[in-house]
């Protein structure tokens, strides 16, 4: 009978054993695929490196309400789709499925309009980038 040392040796072999059969005889999908059947339905999409990379400067909004300047006609013409910029930045943009009203709201900000407000922004959040990568991430209508 084994204890100690022993058998945290042998228990830690036996899972290798098992992992390694695992991984050369199971039909489980790909990764990626694995992600979309696991993930997919709650909006969740995976992103590459470049794109892990620029969420990083998605993030440096410092909510200084400079963006939101010459939005008020925007915002009121859009009945609610269209919070601001800088709500867009903050909120909506942050969380993956909620993705879908974030393109709504930048649905109202012409692109000519995103690239002048990088200017604006005293950290330079990349507007245009923003608005791509949530486009290019919101949950497909079903
Ligand atoms: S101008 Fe830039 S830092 Fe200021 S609220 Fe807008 S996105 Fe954030």
């Amino acid at each position: 009978m084994l204890s100690g040392r022993a058998l945290a040796l042998a228990l830690l072999f036996w899972s290798l054993v098992k992992v390694v059969a695992r991984m050369l005889f199971s039909k489980q999908p790909p990764g990626l695929e694995q992600f979309h059947n696991n993930y997919g339905s709650e909006g969740l999409s995976p992103i590459d490196k470049s794109e892990r990379d620029a969420l990083a400067s998605f993030s440096r909004c410092i909510a200084c309400a400079r963006c939101d300047f010459g939005e008020a006609e925007r915002i009121a013409a859009s009945e609610g789709q269209y919070p601001g910029l800088m709500q867009l930045v903050l909120a909506s943009s942050r969380s993956m499925p909620d993705f879908d009203a974030a393109v709504r709201g930048f649905d109202w900000v012409p692109e000519t309009v995103l690239r002048r407000k990088v200017r604006r922004c005293p950290v330079a959040i990349p507007f245009p980038v923003l608005a791509n990568f949530v486009r290019a991430k919101a949950p497909r209508a079903s």
